[in-house]
């Protein structure tokens, strides 16, 4: 089965790879030959997944699968959610991000936060969403080198290490998109 899997990160091809069956063939977008940036304009997690999905239905027409994730931050009313890519800047930047975040968490001792990630699915005309919560806390400083985006300052739920210092396998099993994945996966083999 050929499954596209909306996105050019290669961190997260490797993430879910590592979790699907073989018999699933996943091609990413540049395997499809897709280069423009697919709109992510809704104003909801669920809403973007569910867009950069059907983008890839109508506009190639294959099955495929989209996520989006954001990290929401109690303290700041769930910011950044949504905005967590583009949070510091259109630039994007993973450092820029993390800085900003951590400015304004200064000085703040309540800092439960959670990632969220949707994941929607267009296969055989229909739409499903699925959905994976890790919750945790914002670190003081960034520690660890390995993953992307926020890893160097959350800690997940029960952790002493942030994302960023723990092993790939260790994050599938207890993050928000390994959780997404598993049931996308269940899902796939009732198919
Ligand atoms: P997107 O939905 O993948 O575009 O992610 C939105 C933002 O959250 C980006 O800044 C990503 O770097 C960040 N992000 C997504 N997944 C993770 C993760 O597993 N760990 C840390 N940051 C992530």
């Amino acid at each position: 089965m050929q499954l596209v899997f909306a996105t050019n990160n290669q961190n997260k091809i490797k993430e879910v790879q590592s979790l699907i069956p073989s018999h699933i063939q996943l091609l990413s977008l540049e395997d499809i030959g897709c280069e423009e940036d697919i709109p992510e304009t809704q104003d909801t997690i669920e809403g973007n997944a569910i867009q950069k999905a059907t983008y890839i239905k109508t506009n190639y027409g294959y099955d495929c699968f989209a996520d989006d994730t954001g990290l929401e931050v109690a303290a700041l009313n769930g910011e950044p959610g949504v905005f967590s890519a583009r949070y510091a800047g259109e630039q994007r930047d993973a450092d820029d991000n993390m800085d900003l975040l951590l400015k304004r968490l200064k000085n703040e001792t309540h800092r439960a936060a959670q990632f969220k990630t949707v994941i929607a699915l267009q296969i055989q005309n229909k739409l499903d969403t699925f959905t994976g919560i890790c919750q945790g806390a914002i670190t003081e400083h960034k520690k660890g080198d390995k993953g992307f985006g926020y890893d160097p300052i959350f800690q997940a739920k029960g952790y002493d290490s942030t994302f960023a210092e723990i092993s790939l396998e260790e994050k599938n099993r207890i993050g928000h998109r390994g959780k997404a994945v598993k049931q996308l996966i269940s899902y796939l083999k009732t198919l």
